[in-house]
This record gives C-alpha cells, sequence and structure tokens, in this order.
C-alpha cells in the first residue's frame, strides 16, 4: 500500500455488534455447545457477515433457505432478523424444535404491525421489499401492510382511510432516507400516525450518528461489514453524503494500496454484525503498512444487553442445563484494548459529546 507515514486511525465507538446481533450468535453458539451431535439448521443467514455464516458452517451448522429443507423434529433457529408467521407455522407442522433469535426491537416492529392490523388500521412499511425483515414484518399482516421503499412508491399505493393509517420502519434504514420518505408521506396523507417510539433501532442510529460526527476528520472511511448487510451499507452511504468518501470491505484482505494516496487520517467502523477481531485485523494491517496509532473516538456509551430467548431456555432446561449461567454479556471496548496492548500499538481514547444514548 503507497502511503506516506504514519497514519492515524479513528476507531468509531459505539461500532460492530449490536446486542440483538450477539444475542443471535450466542444462541447458535449455545447450541452447539449444549447439544453435541445433533444438528443445527439456522433459517437464513444467522446475521448478514460472510465471515460468521462461514465459521458457523465450519462448526457444523447448516443454513437453509426453506423449512422444507430441515427434517422432522430437529432444532431450527430463526435468524435476528425473524420470520413470518408462515414461516413459523411450517416448522410447527414438522414438529421442529425451533429456536427464536429474532432481535427483541424486530420483534417490537411485529407487534405494531399486528396491534394495528387488528383494529383495521392500513400500514405503510418503509423499508426495503426484499430485505428478510421487512418479508417477516409484512407476513403478519399481509392484507394490511404495504411497503415503502422511495416516496416515488407513494402514488401506487392503495388507501381506504387516511385517518386510520400508521407508518412503522425496518430497524436498520438510514435516519436520512427514513426521514425524506417520511416527509413525503406526511405531505400526501397529512393524518397519518406515527409509529409509538422510532423503529429505527438505537444501534442503527448509534453507528450512523458516531460515523457523521467523526468522518470530516477523516480523508477516508473504512467500514468493516458484509455487502447484504443493510447498515453497514448504510454507514458507508453516510459517510459519503457528508463528503468523506467511503469503503466497505469484509476483512483486511480487501484493502486496496490506491485508496490510501493522499489519506493520512481513516476513519474504522463496523456494521452491527461484523466480529470485532476483523476490525483488529483491519487496524493490524494498516499499523503494519504505515504506521501510526489508533485514537478511539467515543461518541456513545452502549450498554443494551439481552438475554437468551425463552425458547432456548426452555430447551438448556429440558437437557438439564441451568439457562441462567449462561449470560450473555458484550465487552468490546476491554477486547480492544487487550488487542492493542499486546500487539504494541499506540493508542488513547477521547470523547465527542453529541447526545445520549441507550
Ligand atoms: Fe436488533 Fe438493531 Fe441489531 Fe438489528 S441492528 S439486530 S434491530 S439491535
Amino acid at each position: 500500500m503507497m502511503h506516506t507515514p504514519p497514519m492515524k486511525i479513528l476507531l468509531a465507538n459505539p461500532r460492530g455488534f449490536c446486542a440483538g446481533v450477539y444475542m443471535a450468535i450466542n444462541v447458535v453458539d449455545e447450541l452447539l455447545t449444549s447439544c453435541p451431535g445433533e444438528a443445527i439448521y439456522v433459517y437464513h443467514e444467522i446475521v448478514h457477515n460472510r465471515h460468521v455464516v462461514e465459521r458457523f458452517r465450519n462448526r457444523g451448522v447448516q443454513f437453509i433457505e426453506s423449512i422444507a429443507d430441515v427434517p422432522e423434529g430437529a432444532i431450527v433457529v430463526f435468524s435476528a432478523h425473524g420470520v413470518s408467521p408462515e414461516v413459523r407455522a411450517q416448522a410447527r407442522a414438522k414438529q421442529l424444535l425451533a429456536i427464536d433469535a429474532t432481535c427483541p426491537l424486530v420483534t417490537k416492529v411485529h407487534a405494531e404491525a399486528i396491534r394495528f392490523a387488528k383494529r383495521g388500521w392500513q400500514i405503510l412499511l418503509i423499508g426495503h421489499r426484499t430485505h428478510q425483515e421487512v418479508v417477516g414484518t409484512r407476513g403478519e399482516a399481509p392484507d394490511s401492510i404495504q411497503v415503502v421503499e422511495t416516496p416515488a412508491d407513494i402514488p401506487h399505493l392503495v388507501i381506504v382511510d387516511p385517518t386510520k393509517l400508521i407508518y412503522l420502519t425496518q430497524t436498520t434504514l438510514s435516519i436520512d432516507d427514513a426521514a425524506t420518505v417520511i416527509r413525503a408521506l406526511k405531505e400526501a396523507f397529512p393524518e397519518i400516525k406515527e409509529p409509538p417510539s422510532s423503529d429505527i433501532c438505537y444501534a442503527t442510529t448509534n453507528r450512523q450518528t458516531a460515523v457523521r460526527a467523526i468522518a470530516p476528520q477523516a480523508q477516508l472511511v473504512l467500514v468493516v461489514g458484509s455487502r447484504n448487510s443493510s447498515n453497514s451499507l448504510r454507514l458507508t452511504e453516510i459517510a459519503e453524503i457528508d463528503g468523506t468518501p467511503a469503503r466497505l470491505i469484509d476483512d483486511a484482505s480487501e484493502l486496496q494500496s490506491e485508496w490510501f494516496i493522499g489519506v493520512d487520517t481513516v476513519l474504522l467502523t463496523a456494521g452491527a454484525s461484523a466480529p470485532e477481531d476483523l476490525v483488529h485485523a483491519v487496524i493490524e494491517s494498516l499499523v503494519r503498512e504505515f504506521g501510526g496509532e489508533v485514537e478511539q473516538v467515543d461518541v456513545f456509551d452502549e450498554r443494551m444487553e439481552f438475554g437468551l430467548p425463552g425458547s432456548l431456555r426452555s430447551l438448556l432446561r429440558e437437557r438439564g442445563i441451568d439457562p441462567e449461567g449462561r449470560r450473555i454479556s458484550l465487552d468490546r471496548e476491554r477486547d480492544t484494548a487487550l488487542f492493542l496492548e499486546e500487539r504494541g500499538i499506540a493508542h488513547h481514547t477521547v470523547t465527542l459529546t453529541i447526545g445520549r444514548s441507550t
């Protein structure tokens, strides 16, 4: 890689795993530990990250796209993005041991959709039509929900009563894109109701806000994440809209020398489904090539944690394992500090105060 050392690496905090992704990964990990020798099936990618999926595949997990591919009575995990009631019914019909790793914040949107549909409201679901989360949410009330991707969809909506209309959103949208669609919906339907609380989740909001706040200090933004990760893609878009070039990389092997010409400060972040060890490998590669130091920029202090889902807790009890001892706890800051110390990489932390978070 061509560049004049040293490089300043701004490490965004928060970045990487959110509570929902961490819980979902822990669910599969726990099943592999607690049910040795049993086949574990996961419906769709457990989270949208190539490395996470490959690592589980190497440990014997089978990823399937149809419940028909799961043998009767086997264990199947529903991914963090959630599934439609139809998929749950298919699993019940085959008497599968279904473990639901849906993120509670996705479940919240499902619950809103069900509640308003039951009251006879029409729901406009802002999101990407083919994203698994949107497919799952829409499946809760397909006759009541219409998907809106952009303002261009609005003239094609079929609205029965504009006074009984609510919008909901996918959890991982760009805050700005969602705001544009919401503005257009409010113009078209002034009486449209807002969701009881924002559906764009805390992790999406925090990572986007952090990139927006820090990117002006850098000439390049590197986002660790996979192409099919909605929230990772949004991070690159936000940086670029605000004028800083951004690259989405699955891992350090994708770094290219021409990106670093004239660059002395890089902002490094990661989508909510990207493991922290991949971030470490990027830091290592940059420091090896350019020298330099890491400045962790703390924007929000995230403390959100989700416990193991009830369906897994029940299964563990059936197997004679006390689920209380299997607590999930994510300490990314400690892990990264240890990594930097071990590698002898100069680092310090600064705090950027712009608001409060969960
Ligand atoms: Fe849950 Fe948000 Fe993470 Fe998706 S990105 S798994 S909604 S916390």
